[in-house]
């Protein structure tokens, strides 16, 4: 008898780091259930089907407290125990903050936020039920930096780390690990949706391959590393400088990285 696939959930799975976490988990033995919100998700499926995976998807907008409940009772209805899990959905929005849309923002911390706390309230429960699992939270560079000019995105990764870290010290004596991802500036859909693709510095420059985050990543969780700055070499330098730039600094290089007129034509 072959032992049964393993199963992982990955939320923004539809694109981007998502996308190339889902393809990292299938072609080491996983089968998948996935989550985006638009029906990309189903062609995103259908793509990582191909791998031999089984593979379920789950649309569900993640901004809405019922959107979590969906996605976590079709998990429950698999009657099949979540091994990994990549908590990866989520969303920015560039600009000056008083002249941003609240709404936008309040959505951003709905999605960064809200909703990674309520699905890991909902599957680390279980895990520590059976004292096993793997919990991936897709944080940032962004963490560890005041965001001028993506104020409200760069606070909502902060949280998200600081999560990540207290969760990794309350379960350390259990098999649970907890792991955090930090990418840098990566090439996905995420600066187009942030409106900062054309017009900032950030948005117009090189960027790191997703698939290339999405392995180290992977790597990282499957090795129980706490967190990993991932993705090119100038990224990892950058984790390790920021480590010792004070916080106004910081602040002052993002404001140049962010502002909208700092693109390169
Ligand atoms: P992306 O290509 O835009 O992917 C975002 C994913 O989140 C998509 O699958 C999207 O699906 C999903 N999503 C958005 N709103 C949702 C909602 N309301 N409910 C459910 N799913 C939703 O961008 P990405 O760069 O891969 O972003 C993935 C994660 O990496 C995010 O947490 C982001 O903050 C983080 N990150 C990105 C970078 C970067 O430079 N790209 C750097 C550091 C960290 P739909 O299209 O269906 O909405």
């Amino acid at each position: 008898m072959t032992e049964p696939r393993p199963l992982a959930v990955i939320t923004g799975a539809s694109s981007g780091i998502g996308l190339e976490l889902a393809r990292q988990f299938a072609d080491n033995g996983f089968d998948l259930l996935i989550n985006a919100e638009d029906d990309e998700l189903q062609a995103a499926a259908a793509e990582l089907e191909a791998t031999g995976a089984s593979v379920q998807a789950v649309q569900a907008d993640l901004r809405s407290y019922d959107g979590v409940e969906k996605l976590y009772a079709e998990i429950l209805a698999t009657g099949r125990p979540v091994e990994a899990a990549a908590l990866n959905a989520g969303v920015g929005q560039g600009g000056p903050f008083v002249q941003t849309d609240l709404a936008d923002e309040l959505s951003i911390i709905q999605l960064n936020c809200a909703s990674t706390v309520h699905l890991a309230k909902r599957l680390l429960k279980d895990m520590q039920a059976r004292n096993s699992g793997k919990v991936l939270f897709t944080s940032s560079i962004a963490s560890t930096i005041p965001g001028s000019f993506q104020a409200v995105y760069n606070a909502s990764k902060s949280f998200v780390q600081s999560f990540a870290e207290a969760l990794q010290n309350e379960l350390k004596e259990t098999e649970i690990t907890i792991t955090s991802l930090m990418p840098g500036p990566t090439e996905t859909e995420f600066f187009e949706r942030a409106d900062m693709a054309d017009d900032t510095a950030v948005g117009t420059s090189k960027k790191d391959s997703p698939a290339q985050v999405a392995r180290q990543g992977f790597e990282a969780l499957m090795s129980g590393r706490a967190k990993i700055v991932a993705g090119s070499l100038k990224t990892k330098a950058s984790g390790i400088a920021n480590k010792v730039t004070p916080d106004k600094a910081k602040a002052a290089m993002h404001r140049m990285m962010a502002k909208p007129g700092t693109g390169k034509k």
